[in-house]
């Protein structure tokens, strides 16, 4: 069948507006990787999708058409509902690393595949690398074993799933043709249901410190992933959340790490929780663990409150090779030479008004904390931490954040960012929701 299409063909096609057929999207994923569809033919189609878009049915068979590219891990053997949660990413956005082992103790199986930070948006698979030892790069064997034995199990994608969407997103990393909805959906949910999953909960971020800045956008990505969930026989929730401010009071990666640990140990900040506890909820619900809400909390306030999920958590770390002691000792995860509070400067009154998360963001990268390209190291000591929420009051000498950094140069461009990203207002702020929609 292959040998009846010409790759300029269906790039001309799609140029012109007009709709691929299942035969014609199957062989442009099959010939992406295996390099029949050279590179310079998959960035012309890229950019024709790009502007013409693609129907509900070419998403469908896309996505499917690369989740067949390569290896579609089976753990149908494997007792319990495995559930997964991806979120589309965010400034201090730690989630992960709370929900896995809080959704495992509460008895499901997570088969997490993360990616890495790239830009202002923190990554899950580096946020672990902060924990000494913690191993992200687990060969299938070895994630089904960690599944089956703690119950969550977190890598990063390796090399024989979706090898399509490898390929393609380094295409469309450097063609200009990440942004489009069609490709986005594609790319996420032919890796996710790669991993075996029963059903997903996603995070569809928008807003400042979003992929999406606007929540139009981010209602259309959500409700295209809830479509190709169901088409694919996968029962997907997405929740719409607010990413204004970064997601509680640390960004960074050990720094993110301790919050996490902070939470599972049931000290977490209230809109970490929040966000935490309603992708958890959803979890729960999807994998028939829970009948509502209300009884999904209930598993979860008990899994925190008995010591349940931080033993998880520290079940998985010893698992993964990560040395589980970070769990009461912080100061064995990397920790900045220079740790200094950032205070209101003198003459401040009122309230904190707006916490730009890309300036947070870029303030990290500033430090040393962020990737500007794939190949780049990253250093996991530096972050802040204690950081001030919209709509708490502030005076002269508050405390904005604490700084951690390494370089005193690189610390005062990110302290400029910081002052310029934290704004004042003399009354109380109206209260923007967190969660916005839920689709389904
Ligand atoms: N994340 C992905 O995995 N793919 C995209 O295309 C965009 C964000």
């Amino acid at each position: 069948m292959s040998a009846a299409f010409f790759p300029q063909d269906i790039i001309i096609k799609k140029r012109d507006g007009g709709a691929l057929t299942r035969e014609e999207i199957g062989f442009f994923a099959r010939g992406v990787t295996d390099g029949r569809f050279a590179e310079y033919q998959a960035s012309a189609l890229m950019m024709a999708i790009f502007w013409r878009g693609l129907n509900a049915e070419e998403t469908s068979w896309l996505t499917n058409a690369m989740l067949h590219s390569g290896e579609v891990i089976d753990l149908s053997d494997l007792p319990g509902a495995k559930v997964d949660k991806h979120s589309t990413g965010g400034v201090g956005d730690k989630v992960s690393l709370i929900l896995a082992p809080l959704a495992a103790a509460c008895g499901l199986k997570v088969p997490m595949m993360s990616g890495r930070g790239l830009g202002h948006t923190g990554g899950t698979l580096d946020k672990l690398e902060a924990i000494p030892g913690f191993r992200v790069m687990l060969d299938i064997a070895e994630f089904r074993d960690v599944l089956q034995k703690v119950g969550a199990a977190m890598t990063g994608q390796t090399q024989q799933v979706v090898p399509a969407d490898r390929k393609l997103y380094s295409i469309r990393d450097v063609t200009g043709t990440v942004e489009c909805i069609p490709l986005i959906c594609a790319s996420i949910m032919s890796k996710k249901l790669a991993e075996g999953i029963d059903s997903l909960v996603l995070d569809v971020k928008f807003g400042r410190g979003a992929f999406m800045r606007e929540k139009t956008q981010a209602l259309e990505l959500a409700r295209t992933m809830v479509a190709i969930g169901k088409s694919a026989g996968k029962p997907v929730r997405a929740l719409l959340t607010a990413m204004n401010q970064p997601l509680g009071r640390a960004v960074g990666h050990a720094t993110e790490v301790i919050e996490a640990i902070e939470c599972l140990k049931g000290r977490g900040p209230a809109d970490l929780m929040k966000v935490t506890f309603a992708l958890t909820g959803h979890m729960l619900i999807l994998g028939g663990i829970a009948k509502d809400e209300a009884e999904a909390r209930r598993q979860m306030d008990t899994a925190i409150a008995g010591g349940a999920a931080l033993e998880t958590f520290r079940r998985l770390c010893a698992a993964q090779g990560g040395d589980a002691r970070v769990i009461d000792d912080h100061a064995l995860l990397p920790t900045a030479r220079h740790i200094a509070d950032l205070n209101a400067p003198a003459g401040t009154t009122g309230f904190v008004s707006e916490i730009d998360a890309l300036k947070c963001g870029h303030a990290i990268m500033a430090l040393g904390g962020g990737r500007a390209a794939v190949i780049d190291k990253i250093d996991h000591a530096v972050g802040i931490s204690h950081l001030i929420k919209v709509g708490e009051p502030v005076a002269a000498g508050t405390r904005l954040c604490t700084l951690h950094g390494n370089d005193s140069a690189k610390a005062a461009r990110a302290e400029a960012l910081l002052r310029d990203a934290i704004r004042f207002q003399p009354g109380p702020p109206k209260p923007e929701p967190l969660i916005q929609d839920l689709i389904q």
